[in-house]
């Protein structure tokens, strides 16, 4: 990893521009693995409040929550912009995700809107398929001309009730067939090796220790 790409060569410190706690928890264990020297705070420590996500994409989306937490803290920052795409919806949820039935981050409204909406659209035998999708963007500050951007996608399909008690968000919904679970029934390190942030966060910590 290069000297150019925080602050402190000495000491590091990156804010992670999120205060989803599931998300946050995922973070922390895959840094972990990774390994870094690197001091990830969560910009929910420096009393960072959300950005106002009002991008077309989850490119852009990320791009505005990383310079947000930037600009704040006036550290680097990585920021996560994700959710769930269903082609039978027109890829909703998508860059809605986290307020598909209005309020932010309410999991249970959400996964009890998409379980009703895919209800008339469902036939007999023909799974409804979706997939995850995470975007990473690091900026080494706020007004970074080249943010560094990162994507994993992880194909599942959704069902028609929750299963399983772990992760967050529509993790009861979203079963991968390989495995026969949902990612709600598998253990946190089951998940982070397969899953759309994982698969980003690989993606990203390549990028970064090849510059
Ligand atoms: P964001 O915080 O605006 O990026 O919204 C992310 C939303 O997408 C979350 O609130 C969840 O609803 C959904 N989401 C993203 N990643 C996951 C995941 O790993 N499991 C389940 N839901 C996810």
């Amino acid at each position: 990893m290069t000297a150019t790409l925080h602050s402190d060569p000495a000491n590091p410190q990156w804010v992670l521009a999120s205060n989803n706690k599931g998300k946050l928890n995922e973070f922390k264990r895959l840094f972990k693995a990774a390994d870094l020297n690197i001091d990830i705070i969560p910009q929910g420590e420096l009393n960072i409040e959300d950005a106002v996500e009002d991008g077309l994409s989850f490119i852009e989306n990320a791009i505005i929550k990383a310079r947000h937490a930037s600009r704040i803290s006036g550290l680097p920052a990585i920021a996560d912009d994700s959710g769930l795409c269903v082609p039978a919806l027109g890829n909703a949820p998508g860059i809605y995700s986290a307020r598909y039935a209005g309020e932010h981050g309410n999991d249970a409204n959400n996964n009890a809107k998409l379980i009703a909406d895919l209800k008339p659209l469902r036939q007999q035998h023909t799974p409804i398929t979706g997939y995850f999708v995470c975007v990473l963007a690091f900026v080494r500050h706020a007004d970074d001309p080249l943010p560094i951007i990162a994507q994993g996608l992880w194909q599942g399909e959704i069902l028609e009730a929750p299963q399983g008690e772990n992760g967050f968000g529509y993790d009861p919904l979203f079963w991968v067939p390989d495995l026969q679970l949902t990612a709600a029934a598998m253990s946190p390190e089951q998940k982070n090796k397969i899953s759309h942030r994982g698969l980003a966060i690989n993606s990203l910590l390549k990028q970064l220790t090849s510059q």
